[in-house]
């Protein structure tokens, strides 16, 4: 059981390794060349991978829950095998160091290992000598995946592992910016489970609508910007397909004044950009109290002067660049905005010439609420810092967003944090850490950050129907 990382790409399709007719380069970010061609499916090729899906649907959906558990753990065990190649081609693409590349595989390996320890929940309501009446939870039919750039791997798992151990069958599309670890994911899994149960689809832009809206896909889990997840939503009312949207965020932190300044200026920076801003639960506008402002900002802009970007395969490079060419442009075009509107720059603010979508790190110094690099998800590495007054005003501003991803807040007093902590409008809050996420704790938006949520019982549930089994004795 092996991977062939010095071979084409190809799309997996009833377990066999399919080409398409035509193609899409992939280029490596941190230095613009294209590396790679991957198969742009046609409309033809989609409907193959769901008619062989919906084929696979009934055996798998009867294979026992033990026997889909060992397979789910044989798929972690093998990525686990292989974690250092996928993340040498996981960096290629996407542009993130080797290490947070590491993570991600070894993260993935590790999602796959602890969903394979779930089961969906029976539940018995009632049972006496004349009644037994019961709540199953079977699995829904072919389930559609469409995953971002930012963590094209365990984005993925994160609809794969819950799908499979559910009974689903599953058609998997990669955007098209990254599409290559999770192609050569396609090929390892095939080799473990039947064909069909798992297709792995690469495209252009056409792809993910034909997928939304496919009258034989029954539930689309979609990660991915809010503007597409109600595209999404509105094609898959045609045939009233189950939902799972893991859509954007404009995540705020509000750090208290009691607060250690050193260690929590290291904590807020990496928090904000980690993977170099490109995290869907990243800080987005960091809240600092008057009378710390000054001496935070100055610790934050200290230490992130101290932080090397560069190519991701750098050894010495703590942080790649912008993804694609369209997200580098979107970040200029805001900091254009930052500098027409004369915002006050602590930080970076000018884009190097060279190779490569490379982003300076770029802190602002208390722009106004309703300056774009405030109201806008930025999706980068461009923090706002933000001077609030008093408790109310923080969470009134924080709240004050169409937005309900995750939120943090900072503080010595635990027990203040966490009071403050639960009046954000927000699916994921931390009281003095963050991005601290598992297999076992659901996680999803509130508000227009999404609908349903992924991870714990409830996003395993996401993948089943309901049926109350009620029985006369
Ligand atoms: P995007 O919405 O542009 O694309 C996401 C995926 O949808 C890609 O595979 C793309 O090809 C596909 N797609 C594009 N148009 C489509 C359509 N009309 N119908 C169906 N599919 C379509 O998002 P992106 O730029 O890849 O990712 C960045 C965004 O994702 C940010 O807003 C970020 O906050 C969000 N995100 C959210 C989470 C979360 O868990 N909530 C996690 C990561 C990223």
């Amino acid at each position: 059981m092996s991977v062939d990382f010095t071979s084409d790409f190809f799309m997996t399709i009833d377990g066999q390794l399919i080409d398409s007719g035509r193609h899409i380069d992939v280029i490596n970010p941190a230095t613009e060349n294209v590396i790679a061609r991957v198969p742009d499916s046609s409309l033809e090729q989609l409907n193959e991978a769901v008619a062989a899906a919906r084929r696979a649907f009934p055996s798998w959906a009867q294979t026992t829950l033990t026997d889909r558990q060992g397979l789910v753990r044989l798929i972690s065990e093998k990525l686990l095998e292989n974690l250092e190649p996928f993340a040498q081609l996981l960096t290629r693409e996407q542009g993130k160091t080797l290490d947070y590349a590491r993570w991600e595989i070894g993260g993935s390996a590790a999602w796959f290992a602890e969903f394979a320890k779930m089961a969906p929940s029976e539940t018995i309501i009632e049972d006496t000598p004349e009644h037994l009446v019961k709540i199953r939870h079977v699995p829904i039919g072919v389930a559609g995946a469409i995953v971002p750039w930012n963590f094209p791997v365990l984005m993925a798992v994160w609809k794969l592992a819950p799908a499979l151990i559910a009974g689903n069958t599953v058609v998997l599309k990669p955007s098209p910016f990254t599409p290559l670890t999770t192609l050569k994911l396609g090929e390892l899994i095939s080799q473990i489970l039947p064909p069909g149960v798992l297709n792995v689809v690469s495209g252009g832009d056409e792809l993910g609508p034909w997928i939304s809206a496919h009258p034989d896909i029954d539930k689309v889990a979609f990660t991915g910007s809010t503007a597409t997840g109600r595209r999404v939503m509105e094609s898959a009312s045609r045939n009233l397909k189950r939902l799972t949207l893991e859509l954007g965020g404009n995540d705020a932190a509000i750090v208290l004044p009691d607060v250690d300044i050193e260690d929590t200026a290291q904590k807020l920076f990496w928090g904000a950009f980690s993977n170099s801003g490109q995290f869907c639960v990243a800080i987005k506008r960091l809240f600092i109290h008057e009378t710390i402002y000054d001496q935070l900002s100055q610790a934050i802009v200290k230490y992130a002067r101290t932080v090397k970007v560069g190519d991701g395969t750098a050894t010495d490079s703590q942080l790649g660049p912008i993804q694609n060419l369209s997200q580098f442009e979107r970040l200029k075009n805001l900091l254009t905005d930052i500098h027409e509107n004369g915002q006050k720059i602590l930080l970076g603010g000018e884009v190097p010439e060279g190779q490569g979508y490379f982003f300076p790190l770029t802190i602002i110094d208390n722009p106004p609420d309703d300056s774009r690099i405030v109201a806008e998800e930025q999706f980068g590495p461009i923090l706002p810092l933000l001077k609030y007054r008093t408790i109310d005003e923080a969470v009134e501003r924080a709240n004050a967003s169409a937005h309900g991803l995750g939120g943090s807040v900072w503080g010595k007093d635990v027990h203040q944090a966490e009071a403050i902590a639960s009046r954000l409008q927000a699916g994921k809050v931390w009281v003095n850490e963050i991005h601290v996420v598992t297999p076992y704790t659901p996680f999803g938006g509130h508000k227009q950050s999404g609908l349903g949520v992924e991870n714990g019982s409830d996003g395993l549930h996401e993948y089943t129907n309901a049926q109350t089994l009620s029985i006369r004795r």
